[in-house]
């Protein structure tokens, strides 16, 4: 059976109560979702670094499809919003600006 991985923290869904799915693959856990709570009542959490390093070695192998359909379908997106900016006429220099890319290079990739 294929195993669903939090987003955030990398747990599988037999290491975490629930996983919530959202846009792009991504899917949070019970405890992701806690931890969101505790920041949204307004205390402080530090953010955690994505520290594959740590993990074990079945959860890097579990999230490894996972991470690379998130990515897609993030590239995809990145490719629609384009796709709408262009539709509005925005000039490649405007979509390039935020990317810290060339105008040129803004074109080839997304034309
Ligand atoms: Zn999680």
């Amino acid at each position: 059976m294929k195993r669903i991985h939090c987003s955030f923290c990398g747990k599988s869904d037999s290491e975490v109560e629930k996983l919530a799915a959202g846009p792009g693959g991504l899917h949070i856990c019970d405890g992701c979702v806690e931890t969101c709570r505790v920041i949204m009542d307004g205390s402080e959490v530090p953010p955690k670094e994505f520290d594959p390093g740590n993990w074990p070695t079945d959860r890097l192998l579990g999230s490894l499809e996972a991470l690379d359909r998130t990515a897609e379908s993030y590239r995809e997106h990145l490719a629609r919003a384009v796709d709408a900016l262009r539709a509005r006429e925005v000039s490649w220099a405007r979509i390039a600006e935020p990317l810290g890319i060339s105008r040129q290079s803004a074109w080839e990739r997304f034309s």
